[in-house]
């Protein structure tokens, strides 16, 4: 796992793991967050979304391609 332990809240909006709303991977717990980045994880589509849009505008995005698919990837192809 990429995050440590203090990074086990939504890096965007601060929301905690295994809080209610989170996503997970595979939609169970076990399998850890459903959405992250090198910086830590996300709790939902929307905050991964920001996150990317927020690290685009500073221009710190991994130079890997994100691991989260769904939002993300059709930005990188532009
Ligand atoms: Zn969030």
């Amino acid at each position: 796992m990429l995050a440590g332990p203090d990074a086990c809240r939504c890096i965007e909006c601060g929301l905690p793991y295994r809080a209610e709303g989170f996503s997970y991977h595979q939609g169970k717990i076990e399998n850890g967050a459903a959405y992250w980045s090198d910086r830590g994880i996300m709790c939902s589509p929307r905050c991964s979304l920001a996150h990317h849009r927020k690290r685009e505008a500073e221009g710190t995005l991994p130079q890997t391609p994100a691991p989260d698919p769904f939002e993300i990837q059709p930005l990188n192809h532009r």
